[in-house]
């Protein structure tokens, strides 16, 4: 859906800026592992109950693989069955970029990380209250980091 861009704009992630980083492809293959690189970059699919994150009830955030942006929090997570992580909220308003996916013969919408464009995975409208949404998200596209979920406020 984007098109190919030319190398010139190549700004390096400086980590803590809130910048849209933009990174070459060779860069990204640098920076991730062959397998993250096929998934957030070339919006490849983890196979469903493999990821390590499926089963994880623990307390914490989950950050882009990327760019290090934080998308979900552990309290908006819960079990859809679906073999992926799935949340019912991005962990804050325009985190997360939503595209329409018409690929494989199906109408989708494709999630990404608003600051990295890394693919995540799709939101369906089959998700619990409060905001009846489920986000799946490929356990690779996400980095976890135990500590306290902040408490949930609408
Ligand atoms: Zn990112």
């Amino acid at each position: 859906m984007s098109e190919q861009k030319p190398f010139t704009n190549t700004t390096q992630a400086s980590g803590m800026d809130e910048e849209h980083i933009e990174l070459t492809e060779q860069q990204w293959q640098q920076k991730l592992t062959p397998e993250q690189y096929h998934i957030c970059r070339q919006k490849g699919t983890e196979r469903a109950f493999s990821g390590e994150y499926y089963h994880n009830t623990a307390s914490g955030t989950y950050f882009c693989t990327c760019c290090g942006e934080r998308l979900f929090e552990s309290a908006t997570k819960y079990d859809s069955g679906s073999g992926w992580p799935s949340f019912f909220r991005p962990a804050a308003r325009g985190v997360v970029k939503e595209y329409l996916d018409q690929s494989h013969a199906m109408v989708r919408t494709e999630i990404t990380c608003a600051r990295c464009d890394a693919h995540l995975g799709h939101v369906f409208p089959d998700g619990p209250a409060p905001t009846g949404l489920r986000y799946c998200v490929n356990s690779v596209s996400l980095q976890f980091v135990p500590g306290q979920s902040p408490e949930l406020n609408s």
